[in-house]
């Protein structure tokens, strides 16, 4: 897994997240796991090469 960024949850802000799906509903999504509020949320990543930054978004997916 590279974690080398950091990912917290879309719910909690919690950090104690794994990975759940390398790819969800699109090739730019990965779908994490959180084990505090125990909900999948999806990571969005994708670059923005014009200003050579990254854009990052979660969102929430699923809650249980
Ligand atoms: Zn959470």
């Amino acid at each position: 897994m590279d974690d080398k960024d950091k990912i917290i949850c879309s719910f909690c802000d919690s950090d104690h997240v794994s990975l759940y799906s390398p790819y969800g509903t699109a090739q730019l999504v990965r779908q994490f796991y959180c084990h505090d509020c125990k909900s999948v949320f999806e990571f969005i990543r994708w670059r923005n090469t014009n200003q050579d930054n990254h854009i990052e978004h979660s969102m929430r997916f699923i809650q249980h």
